[in-house]
């Protein structure tokens, strides 16, 4: 583990840092799942973070990670999502400016939301691709820093912090569920987990289509696949071709991945509202729906799930809780 990009000592170092910037979230216990379990299943409350999810750690320890000069020239990134609200409240936060670009397509609610939160928004072109090659013009020729959403060893450090949280809660953890994307979640955590207590198994939850990390891992390499609309919004978008950080350590950490249907995440979020009262996102969700669906084989002790955050529509999330199968395709329409 000590060969990887990120250690145990970074993850260390960006809780020292972030500590008092970002919330210590609570970790709760849950009656319901641990029942049905049969084992003890504690639920990390991290949709309550501030900005509504756990991007706020990385984004935090990235722009504290800058010298002087970097963080004077302003930070960017192309996020229409948890990242850009993300970076765009810790740059404030600190005092630096933060950039987001995106397409014209994104809808104006998402738009004010992120100049809401104090960052300059700045709309280019028809597609997050288009976005992002805004973002390199920016660095290229005006010498801002761009903050990735995941494939950066700042960026996994801080998320990582949120597995440290876990051992600390729960010190005889034998799984942790964690939702995976671009896997700087679940780098992070895996690191901190396996750490402190090696035996421990960490499993990657996400959507059935548009899988991008399990494709790659399966593939053993970066490959794309194509975007499929999913209640679990925040887990889309590819994990770069060139990508440096997170997929090597996924390979080496993670103990599996499973995937879950649209009707499974949205059981998970429907559990989540109607058993534990909480509000969460698709994307946060995977861990409970893994749980509820019966795919975990064998569950020989203690297992944490993260529930990642809250930003989800509340009309469609109305219709996912009283059971509209089509909740998603009525949004789109
Ligand atoms: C970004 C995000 C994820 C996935 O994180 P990665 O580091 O990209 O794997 C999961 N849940 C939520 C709510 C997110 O915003």
């Amino acid at each position: 583990m000590s060969n990887l990009p990120v250690t145990l000592a970074d993850i260390e170092q960006a809780a020292r840092r972030i500590t008092g910037r970002v919330l210590r979230t609570p970790f709760v216990p849950s009656p319901s799942l641990s029942e049905r379990c049969g084992v003890p299943v504690g639920l990390k409350l991290e949709h309550h973070q501030t900005t509504g999810s756990f991007k706020l750690r990385g984004a935090t320890n990235a722009v504290l990670s800058l010298t002087p000069q970097e963080r004077a020239r302003g930070v960017v990134a192309a996020s229409t999502g948890n990242h850009g609200r993300a970076l765009a409240h810790a740059a404030k936060s600190e005092g630096a400016v933060a950039t987001i670009c995106m397409s014209r397509l994104v809808p104006d609610n998402k738009v004010s939301e992120i100049r809401r939160l104090g960052a300059n928004v700045r709309i280019v072109g028809k597609s997050q691709d288009e976005a992002q090659v805004e973002v390199d013009r920016l660095v290229a020729e005006d010498g801002l820093v761009m903050v990735p959403p995941f494939d950066d060893r700042a960026v996994v450090a801080g998320q990582g912090t949120l597995g440290l949280e876990i051992v600390e809660a729960m010190q005889d953890v034998a799984t942790v569920l964690v939702p995976l994307s671009g896997g700087g979640l679940a780098a992070g955590v895996a690191v901190a987990v396996k750490g402190r207590f090696p035996k421990t198994r960490v499993i990657g939850l996400t959507m059935e289509r548009g899988a991008a990390m399990k494709a790659s891992l399966d593939a053993r390499r970066p490959v794309q696949v194509e975007e499929v609309a999913s209640l679990a919004d925040s887990l889309g978008g590819g994990i770069g071709l060139d990508n440096a950080v997170t997929f090597k350590m996924c390979r080496a950490l993670l103990d599996g991945v499973i995937l879950l249907s649209e009707d499974e995440i949205a059981a998970g979020m429907r559990h989540a509202y109607a058993e534990e009262r909480e509000v969460i996102e698709g994307a946060g969700a995977v861990g409970i729906a893994a749980l509820l669906s019966d795919r975990l084989s064998r569950l020989d002790g203690p297992v944490a799930v993260i529930l990642s955050g809250r930003n989800v529509d509340m009309d469609l999330h109305r219709r996912v809780i009283n059971g509209n199968a089509d909740a998603l395709q009525e949004t789109a329409a």
